[in-house]
């Protein structure tokens, strides 16, 4: 018998690191699958359009909340993010774990949606170090720079709505608390009932 899988949800400040942690995770873990979300934002330089993000039109996109393809979606910093549901849904019918990179207004949706859902805060360590990743990236103007900071505090409010933090001193211990965590998730009780079959 195949168990359904289990539904990751990742969120932290944009600059917390999330992408490349989940990058390492998802070499780490088998039968693991990273949902690609829709935006609305520019590419920045190496992203790749439907790897990275499926990188639509506004008039896209809004189509696609009006046809309810969508198992969440966020206006952030000016742009619409969302996470494609079909997909989502295949991979989790067929046994695959899903990580969702989504920030805290589309998570606290999944969350009610889908109360099985496990959350996961990832923090760079201190409002610092984040503001100095952020300015190293040199791909954001000043102004949105400081939109992104404040933004970045007010998701840290809601870290409450986590199960568990990763505090992203350095990325390869990040990825294995990461790791960690998802490995003791599909070692729940529930999760192994059928070996007692
Ligand atoms: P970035 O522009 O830095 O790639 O992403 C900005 C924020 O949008 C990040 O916090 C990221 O987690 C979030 N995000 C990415 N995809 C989605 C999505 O599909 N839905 C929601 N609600 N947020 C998303």
């Amino acid at each position: 018998m195949i168990n359904k899988g289990k539904l990751f949800v990742i969120s932290g400040p944009s600059g917390a690191g999330k992408s490349t942690v989940i990058a390492r995770l998802l070499k780490r873990l088998d039968n693991t699958y990273f949902s690609i979300s829709a935006t609305t934002r520019e590419p920045r330089r190496g992203e790749r359009n439907d790897i990275d993000y499926h990188f639509v039109s506004r008039e896209k996109f809004e189509s696609m909340i009006a046809n309810d393809e969508l198992l969440e979606w966020a206006e952030y910093v000016g742009n619409y993010y969302g996470t494609p549901a079909a997909p989502v849904d295949e991979k989790l019918n067929a046994g695959y774990d899903v990580i969702l990179d989504i920030e805290t207004k589309g998570a606290a949706e999944v969350m009610k949606k889908r109360p099985e859902a496990i959350g996961i805060f990832l923090f760079p360590g201190s409002f610092e170090i984040l503001e100095q990743r952020l300015r190293a990236r040199g791909t954001d103007s000043e102004e949105k720079v400081l939109k992104r900071l404040d933004q970045a505090r007010r998701e840290c409010e809601k870290v409450d709505m986590y199960q568990y933090v990763i505090i992203n001193d350095r990325v390869e211990t990040a990825a294995d608390e990461a790791v960690a965590i998802m490995t003791a998730e599909k070692c729940r009780t529930a999760e192994r009932k059928h070996y007692f079959v």
